[in-house]
């Protein structure tokens, strides 16, 4: 998978700044920043947005990706692209226990039958029934700071699956190369100390106590 930060609104600690420092009436929109995202007033996080090329994403992902419904998404049609044969994600678990070259086989005899079909005039759209979830999509992806931060704190997470964890934390890296205070408290809940899971990871993120307090 590759991911790419294709832009984001220029500067956005000071757009997000100013709007903290509107509501407030402070002469000093980082301070206001600071204190808005310290006390949940995560509207103002609203007004900066980033967008994102996502390649060799499988449809298992996807399909947890587009649960997000705040963002907003551009995805590669099945009905009007043809499917590569090579473009299949694993797990390492597959590998780990020894059934790659049984899942290689499976695709490729999905996909030889998704040509075989297309062919003879089956339209790829209904022909596309027969391939594994792991096929590879490619998408545009936008999210406002807002719901990254909220998306960040679901998906960086342990009990997330490991291809949205491997997105989600390659995602906030590249935020936070721009934006340092929107995103330095980002991250899975353990980040500022706690965890809301049923059944937690047992392997909590250690932060130093600066970042939990997002000063
Ligand atoms: C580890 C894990 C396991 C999961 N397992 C399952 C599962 O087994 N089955 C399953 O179906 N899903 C599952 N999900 C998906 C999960 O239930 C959410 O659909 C997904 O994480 C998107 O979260 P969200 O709704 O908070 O986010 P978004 O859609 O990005 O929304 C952001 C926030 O906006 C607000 N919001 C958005 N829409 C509404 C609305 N209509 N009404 C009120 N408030 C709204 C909420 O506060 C929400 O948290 C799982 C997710 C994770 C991370």
């Amino acid at each position: 998978m590759t991911v790419e930060l294709m832009a984001c609104t220029p500067d956005p600690e000071r757009i997000c700044g100013e709007a903290a420092a509107i509501c407030t009436h402070s002469g000093n929109p980082e301070k206001a920043l600071r204190a808005a995202i310290r006390s949940g007033h995560e509207s103002v996080l609203e007004h900066a947005s980033y967008t994102f090329r996502i390649t060799g994403l499988s449809r298992v992902a996807l399909a947890q990706l587009t649960r997000h419904r705040l963002a907003s998404f551009s995805v590669q049609s099945q009905r009007y692209v043809p499917l590569k044969p090579e473009s299949q994600h694993y797990p390492d678990s597959i590998q780990k226990h020894g059934f790659s070259r049984k899942a290689a086989r499976l695709s490729r005899a999905a996909m030889d039958l998704y040509a075989e079909m297309t062919e003879a005039g089956v339209p790829m759209e209904d022909a596309r029934y027969l391939i594994p979830q792991g096929v590879e999509t490619e998408l545009i992806l936008t999210m406002n700071v807002r719901e990254l931060r909220h998306f960040f704190r679901l998906r960086c997470c342990e009990r997330a699956q490991e291809e949205m964890q491997n997105l989600a934390d390659t995602m906030l890296e590249l935020c936070r190369n721009t934006a340092p205070l929107l995103f330095r408290d980002a991250g899975a809940p353990c980040v500022l100390g706690t965890c809301p899971e049923a059944h937690p990871c047992g392997s909590y993120h250690v932060n130093p106590p600066s970042l939990r307090d997002h000063p």
